[in-house]
């Protein structure tokens, strides 16, 4: 039994996520924001799209999820929070909410700060989070609805997840994240480790994600912040940052 997490890109820079059984070949689809894309990522991988997975509103993320129910007959499962605001649901979920997807188990957990309505799906069996545009590598989401308050919780719960789980997140934003991280934490050797990785990997037009959470605890600058004043100091800083 093992479960497989494929990116399938997206617009300029939206990573769209396939969760593949590779024992039956059933599918879920996360955060389909372009049908076209999205059908063609599906067919490619057999065509068996059982589930669409939606993490938040915004239309980068949601754009193609009708579409896609209607050409598979595929279930949309969103935030309960959010119903009003997302296509129709077939289920509706929130924290501690399991998703049924083939023979395994998706936990639902919540993760303010994005949106206040953003949640994020955590498969244990990969381990495989998929948590939108909460946290990137080395990075996290512009606070658009949420507090600091709330988004620093939600980090501690991404924070507590086991260490090998793969993070799917919903954008390749890597390469700038580095840039403000070393501004704010130019002695962390892992970091500037990390940041010319990451420089090798864009030049050679190779995607930086997923990560795994282990290898993002020391150097993801919100995952450092030590409480959530000075993680809301530093996602301000960043919305300022010029690099
Ligand atoms: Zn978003
Ligand atoms: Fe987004």
């Amino acid at each position: 039994m093992t479960l497989s997490a494929l990116t399938v890109p997206m617009l300029s820079d939206n990573y769209a996520w396939l969760l593949r059984d590779d024992a039956t070949g059933a599918l879920a689809f996360v955060d389909p924001a372009d049908a076209e894309a999205g059908a063609a990522a599906v067919d490619a991988m057999g065509g068996k799209l059982d589930l669409i997975l939606l993490t938040h509103h915004h239309d980068d993320h949601i754009a193609g999820a009708d579409a896609m129910r209607k050409r598979y007959g595929a279930r949309i499962v969103g935030a309960a929070a959010d119903a009003h605001r997302l296509p129709r649901l077939d289920q509706s979920v929130t924290e501690g909410d399991t998703v049924a997807f083939s023979t395994f188990e998706g936990r639902v957990i919540d993760t303010p700060g994005h949106t206040v309505g953003h949640i994020s799906y955590f498969f244990p069996d990969g381990p495989i989070l998929f948590c939108g545009d909460t946290m990137f590598s080395l990075g996290c989401g512009r606070m658009f609805e949420g507090t600091a308050e709330q988004f620093f919780a939600s980090f501690r719960k991404i924070a507590a997840l086991p260490p090998e789980t793969l993070i799917c997140c919903g954008h390749e934003y890597t390469q700038s994240n580095a840039r403000f991280a070393l501004s704010i934490d130019p002695d962390n050797a892992m970091l500037r480790a990390k940041a010319a990785e990451v420089d090798r990997m864009r030049a050679a037009g190779q995607q930086t994600v997923p990560v795994r959470l282990g290898d993002e605890l020391p150097v993801n600058p919100y995952l450092l912040a030590r409480d959530a004043p000075s993680f809301g100091r530093i996602r301000s800083m960043k919305d300022s940052f010029k690099g």
